[in-house]
């Protein structure tokens, strides 16, 4: 399975996501970052930020 590099970044010594993929569309589409949630546009699948 592909994973491009520039999808994640290195801050200190955690390895951050940029994207988060869908959970229900999988791979290839990805989630709209909002400041409390992340939904995806296309099947509406929404996840709130702890
Ligand atoms: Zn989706």
């Amino acid at each position: 399975m592909m994973q491009p590099k520039n999808y994640y970044k290195i801050e200190g010594d955690t390895l951050k996501r940029l994207k988060v993929t869908c959970a229900k569309c999988g791979e290839g589409v990805f989630l709209a970052e909002h400041e409390d949630r992340r939904s995806c546009g296309r099947c509406g699948y929404t996840e709130y930020k702890k």
